[in-house]
C-alpha cells in the first residue's frame, strides 16, 4: 500500500478514537446528574416532612398555652368557692367550673393526638434522613469515580494527540490539509474504505474502472459523490456465509 495511503487511514483511526473520547467526556456532567436526581426527591421529602413536623409543633404549643388558661380560670373559680353565700350562686359556680373542665379534657385529647402525629412524623424525618445519607454518599461516590474517569480520559486524549502529531508529521501538507477539510466537513470521517464497488462512506456505487484503480491502493482516489478519500480494503467473509446451517424445510 502506498505509503501516504497508509498514513491517512491510520490517521483516520487516531482522529475517530480522539472522537469517542471527546464523546465520553461531554457525557460525564449527564452522568453524574443522574445521581442528583434521588439525592434531590429524597432531600425534598425531607423538607416538607420537617415543615409539616414544625407546623404541628407550633399547633401542640399553642393548645399548651391554651390549656394553662382554661386550668388557670379553674383555679381562680376555685380559689373563689369559700366566697359563694347561696346554693344558687354555687350551682352556678359548679356548672361554671365543669364547663371549663370539659373544654380541658378536650384540649389535653388534642394535644394527645398531636404528640402522636409528632412521633410519627419524627419517625418519617429519620428514616428519610437515613436515606438523604446514602443517597449523599451515592452522589460523592459517583462524583469522584466520574472525575477519575475524566482524568483518565484526558490523559487517554493527550497520548492521542502526541501519536497523532507523529503520523500528521509524515503526511504531505496537501494530502494533510484534503483530510482536514474534509474531516470537519463529513463528519468526523475523511477517509472510507471500498467493499464491492460501494464507498462504505456514502453507499454510492463506485464506476468499475475506478474501483479496479482503487483495489491497487497505490494511489489515493475520491469518491465522486461524497468526496472522501477512498482505499480498498479485502472483505471479511462474513458469518452467515461460513457458519450459518441451511434451513431446514
Ligand atoms: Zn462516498
Amino acid at each position: 500500500m502506498e505509503e501516504q495511503l497508509k498514513l491517512l487511514i491510520e490517521l483516520q483511526e487516531i482522529d475517530s478514537f480522539i472522537r469517542s473520547i471527546d464523546e465520553k467526556i461531554e457525557s460525564l456532567p449527564r452522568r453524574l446528574e443522574q445521581f442528583k436526581h434521588p439525592l434531590k426527591e429524597v432531600s425534598e421529602s425531607v423538607q416538607k416532612a420537617e415543615a409539616k413536623s414544625d407546623v404541628l409543633n407550633k399547633k401542640k404549643k399553642e393548645k399548651d398555652m391554651e390549656l394553662d388558661e382554661v386550668q388557670d380560670k379553674i383555679n381562680k373559680l376555685k380559689a373563689r368557692s369559700s366566697e359563694i353565700k347561696t346554693n344558687k350562686e354555687y350551682e352556678a359556680h359548679i356548672k361554671e367550673i365543669e364547663g371549663f373542665e370539659k373544654s380541658k379534657y378536650k384540649m389535653e385529647d388534642d394535644i394527645l393526638s398531636l404528640m402522636e402525629d409528632i412521633e410519627n412524623y419524627s419517625g418519617y424525618v429519620k428514616e428519610k434522613k437515613i436515606k438523604v445519607k446514602k443517597a449523599e454518599d451515592d452522589f460523592k461516590l459517583q462524583e469522584k469515580a466520574l472525575e477519575e474517569e475524566k482524568k483518565k480520559l484526558h490523559s487517554e486524549m493527550e497520548m492521542c494527540k502526541s501519536k497523532r502529531g507523529d503520523f500528521v508529521a509524515g503526511i504531505d501538507e496537501e494530502n494533510y490539509d484534503q483530510y482536514m477539510k474534509l474531516l470537519s466537513r463529513m463528519g468526523g470521517v475523511a477517509i472510507v474504505p471500498t467493499e464491492n464497488e460501494i464507498c462504505l462512506g456514502c453507499n454510492t456505487n463506485i464506476p468499475p474502472q475506478l474501483f479496479n484503480d482503487i483495489k491497487k491502493n497505490d494511489r489515493i482516489f475520491t469518491c465522486y459523490y461524497c468526496k472522501r478519500l477512498l482505499y480498498f480494503k479485502e472483505p471479511v467473509p462474513s458469518d452467515k456465509e461460513s457458519g450459518e446451517a441451511p434451513p431446514s424445510s
